[in-house]
């Protein structure tokens, strides 16, 4: 079969049922045909069934609950309608983002209620009684606890997105509550990666009669996604780094740590050899995530150097490559980490750091995706080596700054000077903003 045999095989969003105000918007959001999980869900819950989506994230999986909710406010246009509940802000934002541009032709409106955001501006929100809630599920209980007049008593569709990890979250009590507070006449979609036994149970106690709709298998990674290993000694990690990142200058990049403290170190490291890097982890606030997020979305910065807080759920649709500084302890978290890249079709590469410590792990998630990494082509070790006293430098340069400023949880001198300035999210985002000002560059050329 031709490429253009297969292509004209996939139906259109108006042979799977969606009205035309919707199908203008998918064209003006450049969705020319439903990806497989929308193919496979949307008609579903048009027809009105509960639905248990397993996809991963860059499946198209926002699009395929929030069609079928729009179309159901179409015909039957109420405030607070729909709740979706997603484990993080980012995650929450980005549905909201989508929802709003999915109904901007049939004017609905959407709110999203996240921690970490003023409770009144919120409030304020909700008192205007939008279509559509996007949350994360302990706010969305503290404003049905506290807030007058609010409540979900007419809402008529619920989302839970990335249930895996809602759940790895211990957002299950919470959701329990939740459950209690909304009408049990509703529809109900539940999506996520995996199928837990957790999972499987949040599906038992809140969908009836549910569709399972499934792309690829439990473990898999996209056809598109070109994934690499690179092998090297453990005292040469940075340095390894830093050679990728010259070499694939002018992609747009993620960079994936386990720590907070590596986050924030090699954010300075990459900065202070004259790459514009930035960093995305749990400890920066609310208000600094969404702007580091958003100017790496803008292209203002070309690394992101982020934690698996990042990992789940976010929508940047431009990343080149996906670059594993440590090696995911689960094969989960690979599969998640990866998922940034090669996207909704789009081909992408990823290229895992893999030490002497690392072989077993690396073993593992080849097992898990059932492919063979290859290794990533064109890194001579001693041409390597050859950046390893710049990088030196930088490296001691990089400790200092974050042991001056206190960043990070880098522990000792960092830690005893945000305990004396309260160990506050606000001091540790000031902290935070003097980074992302790139004050530790010595110069805003990029060294070779
Ligand atoms: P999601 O899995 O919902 O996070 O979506 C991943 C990305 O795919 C987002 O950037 C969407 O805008 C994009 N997308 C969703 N549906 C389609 C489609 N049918 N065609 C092209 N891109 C899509």
């Amino acid at each position: 079969m031709t490429e253009s045999e297969a292509e004209s095989e996939v139906p259109t969003f108006a042979e799977l049922g969606v009205i035309p105000p919707l199908c203008e918007a998918c064209e003006s959001l450049g969705f020319k045909k439903p990806t497989d999980i929308q193919a496979k869900a949307i008609p579903e819950a048009l027809a009105g069934r509960d639905v248990i989506g397993l996809a991963q994230t860059g499946s198209g999986k926002t699009a395929a609950f929030s069609i079928p909710i729009l179309q159901a406010l179409w015909d039957n246009p109420q405030p607070l309608f729909a709740c979706v509940i997603a484990p993080t802000r980012e995650l929450s934002y980005q549905i909201a983002q989508q929802i709003e541009a999915l109904g901007a032709t049939i004017g609905a409106r959407c709110a999203t209620i996240v921690g970490g955001m003023d409770m009144m501006a919120q409030a304020i929100a909700l008192s205007k009684r939008p279509h559509v809630i996007v949350a994360t599920p302990g706010r969305l209980q503290d404003h049905l606890e506290n807030t007058k007049g609010f409540s979900l008593r007419s809402l008529k569709y619920l989302v839970m997105d990335e249930a895996d990890r809602l759940l790895d979250l211990d957002f299950g009590p919470i959701i329990d509550r939740l459950l209690q507070n909304i009408p049990k006449e509703r529809r109900t979609m539940l999506f996520s990666a995996t199928m837990t036994t957790k999972v499987a149970k949040l599906q038992r106690a809140s969908l009836r009669s549910p569709v399972r709709v499934e792309i690829g298998t439990k473990y898999s990674t996209v056809e598109t996604l070109q994934q690499y290993y690179l092998f090297m000694p453990f005292a040469h990690k940075d340095t390894y780094l830093v050679h990728l990142a010259n070499e694939q200058a002018g992609q747009s990049i993620i960079v994936f740590t386990r720590t907070v403290h590596d986050a924030q170190r090699l954010a300075i490291l990459l900065r202070l050899l004259g790459f514009s890097a930035i960093p995305l982890h749990g400890q920066l606030s609310q208000t600094a995530r969404l702007g580091a997020l958003n100017k790496f979305k803008a292209g203002g910065r070309s690394i992101m150097v982020c934690t698996d807080v990042a990992a789940r759920g976010l929508d940047i649709p431009s990343v080149d490559l996906v670059i594993n500084f440590d090696i995911p302890t689960h094969s989960k978290d690979y599969i998640h980490r990866v998922g940034r890249t090669a996207r909704a079709g789009r081909s992408g590469r990823s290229v895992t750091l893999v030490t002497q410590y690392d072989v077993e792990l690396l073993q593992r998630i080849e097992a898990a995706i059932g492919k063979r990494l290859e290794e990533f082509p064109g890194s001579d070790r001693e041409m390597v080596m050859l950046l390893s006293e710049r990088v030196g430098e930088a490296q001691r340069a990089a400790q200092r700054e974050i042991q001056d400023k206190g960043l990070g949880s880098a522990g000792g001198a960092g830690r005893r000077r945000r305990r004396q300035a309260g160990d506050d999210d606000d001091n540790r985002d000031r902290d935070d903003d003097v980074v992302q000002a790139g004050s530790y560059r010595k110069s805003g050329k990029r060294r070779k």
